[in-house]
C-alpha cells in the first residue's frame, strides 16, 4: 500500500467518528469476586452463565497472544470468521458504491458477505496451478476496491500462494487486503502473523473451527494493526463472543500438545490418503494440498459424488467452481474413516 492511503483513508464515513455502544462491563472493568455488581440489570442468583462476558474476552486473548507471539492489542475476536470478516466489511466498504477483488475459485463466504452488504465483486480469476495473477489483479482494482482477498491455504483448492506474489499485492494494492489463514496449521508455509508490522493494510483471519477442532464453539481470530482492530472494535456486537465459547475456547488453547498431535495426525493421514488415490483409475489429478483436504479431479464427478453417498460417506462435490471441472473435494478423517473411504473407492475402482 502506498503511504497515500492511509488506513483512515479507507474506512467508511460514518464508521470513522462512530459512538460504540458502551456496556456495563466495558464502563466498569475490574473483576473483583468481592464487589456487588448491581450494573447490567442480571439475575443476580448464580447459575455459573447469569452474568454476561468479557466483551474483550481478555483470557482467550491472551492466551492466544502467547501461542501466536502477537500483542493483545493486535487481537480481535468475533462469532466465527463469518463475523470477523462481516465486521471488515462493514468498517471499510460503502454499500452501492465500493467494490472487493476476489480471486476465484475460492472461499463462498467472502462473495455472500458481499452481496449482503451490497458491494460489487471483482473478480480475477487464478492461474491453471492455482496463484495469484498479480499483475491482472493491480490493473483491475481502481479507487473504489477497498478489501482484497487471499485465502491461502486456498479453499477448495488445498494450495498455498507463492509468497513472492502475496508481497507484491501486500506492497501494490492500495486497499485492504484481508489474509485468510484458516487452514495455516496444516501449512508447510509460514503464518503472515510475523510480518503484520511490516504492512499496515494487512488483516490476517484465523479461526478455531479446522485445525484446532473448535468448529462447533464458533470463535473467528482477527490478527491486524491496532489502528484497524480499534475500528473493529467500534462496531462490533459488545457480547459477541459468548461466555460457553470462551470457556471453551480457554480449555482447549491450554492443551496445545494435543492440538498439535492431531495436526500431525492429519498431516499424516493426508499423505497416506494422497498416495491411496493415485492408485484409483477413476482420479485423474490430487491437487497438492497444504490443507486438511484434498482436491481431485475425477472421470465423472456427480456419478462418483452418488457412489460415495450410496457407501455411507459424503464428500464435497465443487466441480461448479471455476478451474474446478470434475472436482471432489475430500477432508481427511480419522485413520479409520479414511480407510473406510480407500476400501470404497478401491471397489469403485475397476
Ligand atoms: C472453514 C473456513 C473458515 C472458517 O470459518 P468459521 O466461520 O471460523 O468457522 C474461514 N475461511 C475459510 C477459507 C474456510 O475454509
Amino acid at each position: 500500500m502506498k503511504a497515500t492511503s492511509t488506513i483512515q483513508n479507507l474506512i467508511r464515513e460514518n464508521i470513522k467518528n462512530i459512538q460504540p455502544y458502551a456496556s456495563a462491563r466495558d464502563e466498569f472493568t475490574e473483576v473483583n469476586s468481592e464487589l456487588v455488581f448491581l450494573d447490567a440489570n442480571e439475575n443476580p442468583f448464580e447459575n455459573g452463565m447469569n452474568r454476561y462476558p468479557d466483551p474483550q474476552q481478555q483470557k482467550v486473548k491472551q492466551l492466544l497472544s502467547e501461542i501466536k507471539s502477537v500483542s493483545i492489542e493486535n487481537i480481535l475476536l468475533g462469532n466465527g470468521s463469518d463475523e470477523v470478516l462481516d465486521l471488515i466489511f462493514r468498517a471499510f466498504c460503502e454499500p452501492n458504491k465500493d467494490n472487493i477483488i476476489l480471486l476465484p475459485p475460492t472461499y463462498g463466504m467472502y462473495k455472500v458477505l458481499a452481496d449482503i452488504n451490497a458491494i460489487d465483486v471483482i473478480e480475477v480469476q487464478l492461474t491453471a496451478d492455482f496463484q495469484p495473477k498479480t499483475q491482472t489483479i493491480l490493473l483491475a482494482a481502481n479507487q473504489k476496491s477497498k478489501l482484497l482477498f487471499l485465502c491461502s491455504p486456498n479453499n477448495p483448492t488445498g494450495n498455498s500462494f507463492s509468497r513472492v506474489q502475496v508481497e507484491k499485492i501486500l506492497r501494490q494494492f492500495n486497499g485492504i487486503v484481508v489474509l485468510d489463514e484458516a487452514y495455516i496449521d496444516f501449512s508447510e508455509q509460514e503464518s503472515w502473523l510475523n510480518r503484520l508490522e511490516e504492512f499496515p493494510n494487512l488483516i490476517i483471519s484465523q479461526t478455531m473451527s479446522k485445525a484446532y477442532g473448535m468448529a462447533g464453539i464458533r470463535l473467528g481470530v482477527c490478527y491486524a494493526s491496532k489502528e484497524i482492530i480499534n475500528v473493529l472494535n467500534s462496531i462490533k456486537p459488545p457480547y459477541n463472543v459468548n461466555a460457553l465459547t470462551q470457556q471453551k475456547a480457554l480449555d482447549r488453547l491450554n492443551r496445545m500438545d494435543k492440538i498439535q498431535k492431531e495436526i500431525q495426525l492429519i498431516k499424516l493421514q493426508k499423505e497416506v490418503l494422497l498416495k491411496e488415490l493415485k492408485q484409483i483409475d477413476f482420479v485423474e489429478e490430487v491437487v497438492p494440498s497444504d490443507a486438511n483436504f484434498l482436491l481431485i479431479k475425477v472421470d465423472n464427478p456427480t456419478k462418483r459424488y452418488q457412489q460415495l453417498i450410496e457407501k455411507g460417506i459424503v464428500v464435497r462435490n465443487r466441480s461448479n467452481q471455476p478451474l474446478c471441472e470434475n472436482c471432489l473435494r475430500i477432508s481427511i478423517g480419522t485413520e479409520k474413516e479414511n480407510e473406510q473411504l480407500i476400501k470404497v473407492l478401491r471397489k469403485l475402482s475397476k
